[in-house]
């Protein structure tokens, strides 16, 4: 065999092929993400469907699946990257089972078109049904979440406390009818987590799955096709939901707040205190999911700017970006509710056991967990040494200026480095983008904390490799896990 011509079937054979779909169905359901998209789904059905088109990939005769109506895979709802993972499964599996090189194409290639554009225009209407469905719900959000808590009370009684169930079920049927990326979802599954954990709602998913479904059908009542699309989503959302729950700390899901100040102290960027109505026991480096009942149900990642204050105040740094950091920036007032949720490592807390002297390195509002460190350090100094560079574009988006500089003047252990990217007045040594004048100032020995936009962290990694920082120097704001 050549591994570029047809691939002779019999080499498999027709048991070698069910095998194989069995080996990839097993990989699929091994994995956490994947396998709840195979809840209720009839896998012997499945497994014909998929039998069938890779028999026709390898050479096999078409019979009536040469172009079959729905996708097999897609028909589930699969995002693109969930379903190239999918098809790279597929690929291992026929790897291991000796299939030419080029077999294996052709079997990517059957299954990477599945049923094409129909098939993909069919998934996406499906998810926009649903999150049309639950943005109506929404409307009714203080009627939806009586209704709510009433079926949940029905089945399982006392459990869910009735102050709870709007933000419970806001961020629920958010989890359920998707649209966030995978930090929203990882702080949805954060506060859900918590939330199932602490009202031992665990065992009763089947009893909060049918009170979303039949909430929903009330409030924004659709076709039979649309109803089933909610029952699958509900039992998705329950699947995504129960590792969360067996990684939840205890305490509570969420801590109510209200924005005590609120400063716009340049273009875009807003810098709130918060003060949660009991203590959030925060550390330094660590981000916390927040929601603002103008978006009910959308959690996203935060940084407290501060170390743990005696008043038990949070100090957030938000850049409007999207929707919801929108909000807080630009109509968010004091006296306002917000939500805190359980925080979590990120991966840029200071290692307890270290005393080595640190280069923080922050772009835009990356600066706030790199202050917390700082003002940790400043509880207790212990002779280190820390140089903080501060990137931003130019002068005037340099927007915590007046606090960096009372912790300039106040600690002389504290260097404060500004690098303007894009400001022709910056004098030199100040000019470039963050990572650049910083690793003027690497010396040996330091612990190296970098936080910022997504740009800057890319490739950040092998630039303070390159720059002789040991891997093990290196703390680079790792995606949250929920
Ligand atoms: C661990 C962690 C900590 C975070 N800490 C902070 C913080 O302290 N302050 C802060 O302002 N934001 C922070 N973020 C980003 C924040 O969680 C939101 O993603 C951001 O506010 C956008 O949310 P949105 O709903 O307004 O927009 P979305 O609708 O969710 O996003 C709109 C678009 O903006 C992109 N985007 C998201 N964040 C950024 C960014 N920082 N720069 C450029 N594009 C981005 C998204 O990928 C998307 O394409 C943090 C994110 C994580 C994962």
């Amino acid at each position: 065999m050549t591994g570029l011509g047809p691939y002779p079937l019999e080499a498999l054979g027709s048991a070698g092929v069910r095998d194989a779909v069995a080996r990839w169905l097993w990989l699929v359901a091994a994995d956490a993400e994947l396998a709840s998209y195979l809840i209720g789904v009839d896998r012997v059905r499945l497994a014909g469907h998929l039998a069938l088109i890779l028999t026709v990939a390898l050479g096999g005769p078409a019979g009536d699946i040469a172009r079959p109506a729905v996708g097999a895979w897609r028909g589930l709802g699969l995002t693109e990257e969930q379903h190239r993972r999918v098809v790279d499964y597929l690929a291992g599996v026929l790897w291991a089972l000796d299939v030419p090189a080029g077999a294996v194409d052709a079997a990517r290639r059957a299954f990477a078109d599945e049923a094409g554009a129909w098939s993909t225009t069919l998934a996406t209407s499906w998810s926009t049904n649903l999150a049309t469905s639950w943005s109506t719900t929404l409307r009714y959000a203080r009627a939806a979440a009586d209704d709510f808590w009433c079926a949940v009370e029905e089945r399982c009684p006392g459990r869910l406390p009735e102050r709870e169930a709007a933000v419970f079920l806001a961020a629920l049927g958010r989890l359920a009818s998707g649209g966030d990326d995978p930090a929203g979802r990882a702080a949805l599954l954060a506060v859900l987590g918590h939330a199932y954990r602490r009202h031992r709602l665990l065992p009763h998913q089947a009893a909060v799955e049918a009170a979303l479904t039949a909430t929903v059908a009330r409030h924004a009542p659709g076709t039979p096709e649309l109803a089933a699309a909610w029952a699958v989503a509900a039992r998705r959302a329950s699947a995504a939901v129960t590792p969360a729950v067996a990684r939840a700390g205890g305490g509570p899901a969420w801590w109510p707040a209200e924005v005590i100040d609120h400063d716009r102290p340049a273009d875009g960027v807003a810098i709130l205190t918060v003060r949660p109505w009991r203590r959030l026991p925060f550390r330094p480096g660590q981000a916390v999911p927040v929601c603002t009942p103008r978006w009910p149900g959308r959690w996203r990642w935060y940084s407290p700017a501060n170390a743990p204050r005696p008043d038990g105040t949070v100090e957030l740094h938000v850049r409007a970006v999207g929707a919801v950091s929108r909000a807080l920036v630009h109509a968010v007032r004091p006296g306002d509710p917000l939500w805190l949720g359980p925080p979590h490592d990120v991966g840029l807390g200071l290692d307890p056991a270290s005393r080595a002297d640190l280069l923080l390195v922050a772009g835009g509002t990356g600066l706030a967990p790199l202050r917390a460190l700082v003002e940790q350090v400043a509880a207790a100094p212990a002779g280190r040494r820390v140089t903080l560079v501060v990137g931003a574009r130019t002068f005037t988006d340099l927007y915590d200026a007046i606090s960096l500089d009372k912790l300039q003047c106040a600690h002389d252990w504290l260097t404060l480095v500004p690098a303007f990217s894009h400001d022709p007045l910056a004098g030199a040594g100040e000019r470039g983008d963050a990572l650049t004048v910083a690793l003027d100032h690497y010396r040996p020995g330091q612990e190296v904390h970098l936080c910022g936009p997504p740009p800057m962290l890319a490739g950040s990694r092998l630039r303070l490799l390159a720059a002789g920082v040991p891997a093990d120097r290196i703390h680079l704001p790792t995606g949250p896990v929920a």
